[in-house]
């Protein structure tokens, strides 16, 4: 039989809001959306993590945009997986381009080693991590071949991990993060196509037909219905949008 694959949307809301009074907004826009045939997490900023990760009533889950990879301690400014535990937080992100440091971070950028290692111990902890990928705009205009030489190595050193049970990834081009180009239905299937592909001979075909990979960037209402009929796309890690009531829409597409 087919393996089928539970849908996720997830709703990344960067370093938004700016002001704690409309959070409730944006959470109700989350408890809109119907969980009954899709997982949802959401991914609110590090400040606001603790106001709002009890306040979801249809079981979205509360995902932090990063964590470190050695605990507590002394990490100033950094947040643990043992914290997340505690809380009850069951998902991670991580490997968000915004952190691997394509719009130039002012502190040195995640490399594929750093964020293997924050795998690992978010997966040693009992975490479940949604893990990123994507390549710049150069990359995709020369084609296929060259987005998998640099989608490859972003996840060789994970390969070992994708248990998928607990770990999602989110393919995430770039060149379409927040700028209002989406990647064609026709480019997320190939480019999710071949990360399974990749996998089936990496890790092993049960692996591949079964990990679930999200497409992300510029994700919105009007798009999600022709992303969502691509055979290897399990749903979208959404930016923009998932500040919006239009979240909603995007799970109802999706499942
Ligand atoms: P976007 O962001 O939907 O605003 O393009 C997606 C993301 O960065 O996860």
């Amino acid at each position: 039989a087919p393996v089928v694959r539970k849908p996720i949307v997830g709703g990344n809301w960067k370093c938004n809001p700016s002001k704690v009074s409309e959070l409730k907004e944006l959470v109700a826009n989350i408890d809109a959306c119907d969980t009954s045939g899709c997982d949802v997490y959401v991914c609110p900023s590090t400040l606001h993590i603790g106001i709002v990760y009890k306040s979801f009533k249809n079981g979205a889950k509360v995902a932090p945009q990063n964590c470190n990879y050695k605990g507590c301690g002394a990490y100033t400014g950094e947040m643990s997986a043992d914290q997340m535990v505690d809380m009850g937080l069951e998902w991670c992100l991580i490997g968000h381009s915004e952190r691997r440091g394509e719009f130039g971070l002012p502190t040195p950028p995640e490399s594929n080693s750093l964020l293997a290692m924050k795998c690992k111990y978010l997966l040693e902890k009992g975490m479940k991590v949604i893990f990123a990928i994507g390549e710049p705009l150069p990359v995709r205009e020369k084609g296929l071949k060259a987005v998998m030489e640099t989608l490859i190595p972003q996840l060789l050193e994970i390969k070992g991990m994708l248990d998928p049970a607990r770990v999602v990834l989110a393919y995430e081009p770039v060149w379409s993060i927040g700028t209002g180009v989406t990647a064609s239905p026709a480019q997320a299937q190939e480019t999710h196509r071949a990360i399974r592909q990749w996998i089936a001979k990496e890790v092993s075909p049960s692996v591949a037909a079964e990990i679930r990979i999200q497409y992300g960037g510029s994700a919105n209402a009007k798009n999600a219905p022709d992303l969502s009929k691509c055979p290897d796309v399990d749903g979208f890690l959404v930016g923009g949008a998932s500040l919006k009531p239009e979240i909603a829409e995007i799970v109802a597409a999706v499942a």
